[in-house]
């Protein structure tokens, strides 16, 4: 068995190496925007209106991700904003996965810009593995014109790590022999997994570092942050958990999860997207010819807590609307307003048969909708995605929100449409 090797892919500033790339495609003599303070933002009308990238002269001024245009501004006053074009990103996310399944024997595409590539067993074919991805890394930025970060080890969580060290364009290793040296002295934040209140919490306890945290007693910090403790006590010793992966667990039903763009704060995006998950869900369940009874709703928060909350109902469906009422009557429930990073719908107890018992009101109601569904599919089917959808999605707030209508999969980040 060769051992295994993991290549981590980042995209630099992803949105804005997009955009620039597409500037420079449209006219070679404009100015590209990687080289000033820029950033992209949403709409300063409303309340989108943040930064969803900054290039690396805007981090200098201390622009961050997520601020709100009108603090960016003042951090730095000849800030360059541009909108995003969300149809463009999808489109150059679509060829930066399309490159690495070229050379990587599988890629598992984590978000819209961030990749990881098994490549265990390739040295015979492509040689040293930091060389190739040196090559990989340069492939990529003559090829598509946009700049990446790689990073190289035995798993995943290790090669995530190094590629976050220092951006951008670089290949950085983080073998189990270089923990020591590289991951242990970073700071307890830099930790993937921990979040502002774990770290606040091992503070506390006098950790500081990736190294305390990986030498602290494991039954403590288990004690006080439960099975989180667990999972970054295991990361800061550089061992993996399938908690890396934003999987659902083993379901006999049908679910889709959204990791967001940008942390989400208010419920309304929030149900535009739950709607979004409910479309696909409800889709694949009348396609399956099947009914189900549990509606369940999971939130990742931008500290990578996950809550869930399921219910069960009173009778079997295969309505979207219906699944839709009880996930946001999940979420009211589950949300604690902690800015949101992914959200997930899932459904179980699937039956092939529908055992409704309702009222003559609700029955009127359900088959009409049931009807309704079903010729809204076969439109699709037949004319495709976009033919039809709900009002609410052309609302310019779902749409600068970068909401798509319907989703395919848990990797699409974005929307097909502007
Ligand atoms: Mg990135």
């Amino acid at each position: 068995m060769p051992e295994s090797l993991i290549y981590h892919i980042d995209v630099n500033s992803a949105f804005l190496s997009w955009e620039a790339a597409e500037l420079l495609r449209k006219d070679p003599d404009a100015p590209d925007i990687r080289t000033f303070p820029s950033v992209i933002g949403g709409d300063e009308s409303r309340r989108h209106g943040i930064v969803l990238a900054k290039s690396v002269p805007a981090k200098k001024y201390g622009i961050k991700t997520g601020d709100p245009l009108a603090h960016a501004r003042r951090k730095c006053p000849g800030l360059k904003i541009y909108p995003p074009h969300y149809p463009i990103y999808a489109r150059r996310s679509d060829a930066f996965m399309e490159l690495l399944r070229r050379y990587a024997p599988s890629v598992e595409a984590y978000s819209i810009d961030e990749a990881f590539c098994d490549m265990t067993g390739t040295t015979s074919l492509y040689g040293d593995p930091v060389a190739f991805a040196h090559t990989l890394k340069d492939t990529i930025r003559t090829e598509l014109g946009f700049t990446v970060n790689i990073g190289v080890s035995v798993n995943r969580l290790l090669a995530k790590m190094a590629s976050d060290f220092e951006k951008p364009d670089k290949v950085h290793t983080l073998f189990p022999e270089e923990i020591a040296d590289k991951l242990w002295p970073l700071p307890v934040e830099d930790l993937f997994f921990v979040g502002k209140s774990s770290a606040k919490r091992l503070h506390s306890l006098g950790i500081t570092t990736i190294g305390e945290l990986a030498r602290s007693d494991h039954a403590m910090i288990v004690s006080m942050l439960k099975s989180h403790g667990d999972t970054i006590w295991h990361y800061a010793n550089g061992i993996e958990s399938a908690e890396l992966t934003h999987e659902s667990p083993a379901n006999k039903g049908y679910g889709n999860s959204l990791t967001l763009s940008y942390d989400v704060t208010d419920a309304d995006t929030a149900r535009h997207v739950l709607l979004s998950l409910c479309e696909t869900v409800g889709a694949r369940i009348r396609s399956a010819k099947a009914y189900i009874s549990v509606v369940q709703v999971q939130i990742v928060d931008n500290e990578f807590r996950q809550t869930s909350r399921q219910m069960t109902l009173p009778s079997s469906t295969n309505v979207t609307e219906r699944i839709y009422e009880c996930a946001c009557e999940l979420f009211d429930a589950l949300w604690d307003h902690s800015p949101i990073r992914l959200l997930g719908v899932s459904t179980s107890k699937a039956t092939a048969e529908s055992y409704e018992q309702y009222s003559l009101f609700d029955m009127e109601r359900t088959e009409k909708l049931s009807r309704l569904n079903q010729a809204v599919d076969s439109i699709r089917t037949r004319y495709g995605e976009e033919s039809i959808k709900r009002a609410c999605f052309m609302d310019p707030a779902a749409k600068s929100a970068g909401i798509s209508h319907i989703r395919r999969g848990r990797s699409h980040e974005l929307p097909d449409e502007d």
